[in-house]
């Protein structure tokens, strides 16, 4: 389904019925962590909506919006074999005068969000025209997105959204490295590099002094220019460049 308005129709349809839809949203190029999401959505016993949208507003200048992966028929397949209820890509969702915006304003402020402006008001923003569009009770988010997971949360209690939030626990690859779309950007070379960010993660994350720890350890990485290590929610959070890569991951502290 592309059309938003078809979507708002479907998901009011569905809600009139008594089935609350459960929504999964992406940026699509669908990779085994976005499928454990879709598992745990199936759990709920409602209808499985998962979204892909390539959020412009989300971006900034000079990020990568324009060679963001776009995998269309591939994630439409995938959606369609794990047992996904309706797959939601619409083309476009901002008029071309659109000038209406959510911002949180504490939690968006640190982390990514300092080395990414307008990044999350993009995210709620978008969050909260895809909750409107499909009338999602249940929202399902990873952990991979740990400063995305808590504005969103913080939003839906501040605004009162009748929404659940449900989170997922993140999924490695064999190499340890978090799944993510951006991954593919990695040559070989540049993931073997890759992967030293995951285990000195975790390995700080044990730590007392973890956040120096980890940011001494990855400025050793040839080509690895740390954004920061933090300590948030419980769980050690960090963003580095792999060369002009940027990669985010997070583990629970003492684990
Ligand atoms: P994205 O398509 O990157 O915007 O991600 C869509 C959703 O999938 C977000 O809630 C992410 O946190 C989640 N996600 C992405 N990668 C992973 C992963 N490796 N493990 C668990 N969830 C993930």
């Amino acid at each position: 389904m592309e059309d938003a308005e078809e979507m708002q129709s479907v998901g009011l349809r569905l809600r009139r019925e008594g089935a609350f839809p459960v929504l999964v949203p992406t940026m699509g190029a669908l990779h085994a962590g976005h499928l454990s999401l879709i598992e745990r959505a199936k759990e709920e016993g409602a209808p499985v909506i998962v979204s892909v949208y390539v959020n412009p507003l989300q971006f900034g200048a000079g990020e990568d919006l324009a060679v963001y992966p776009r995998t269309g028929e591939a994630d439409r397949q995938a959606c369609e074999a794990a047992g996904v209820d309706i797959f939601f890509a619409p083309r476009d969702l901002y008029a071309a005068d659109h000038s209406s915006y959510v911002t949180e304003e504490a939690l968006s402020a640190g982390r990514c969000g300092r080395s990414r402006p307008g990044h999350f008001r993009g995210v709620a923003t978008v969050v909260v025209k895809l909750l409107n569009l499909t009338q999602a009770a249940t929202a399902v988010f990873g952990w991979k997105d740990a400063q995305q997971l808590s504005v969103i949360r913080r939003l839906v209690r501040d605004l009162a959204f009748p929404v659940r939030i449900v989170p997922v626990e993140i999924q490695r690859d064999r190499d340890g490295l978090a799944w993510s779309s951006r991954n593919r950007y990695l040559s070989p070379e540049q993931r073997e590099r890759a992967a030293a960010f995951p285990r000195i993660l975790a390995e700080a994350a044990r730590r007392p002094d973890g956040c120096a720890w980890a940011s001494a350890e990855l400025s050793r990485v040839p080509g690895c220019r740390v954004d920061y290590v933090e300590e948030a929610d419980g769980r050690l959070c960090g963003a580095i460049w792999i060369d002009k890569i940027r990669l985010i991951d997070n583990f629970p502290c003492g684990a």
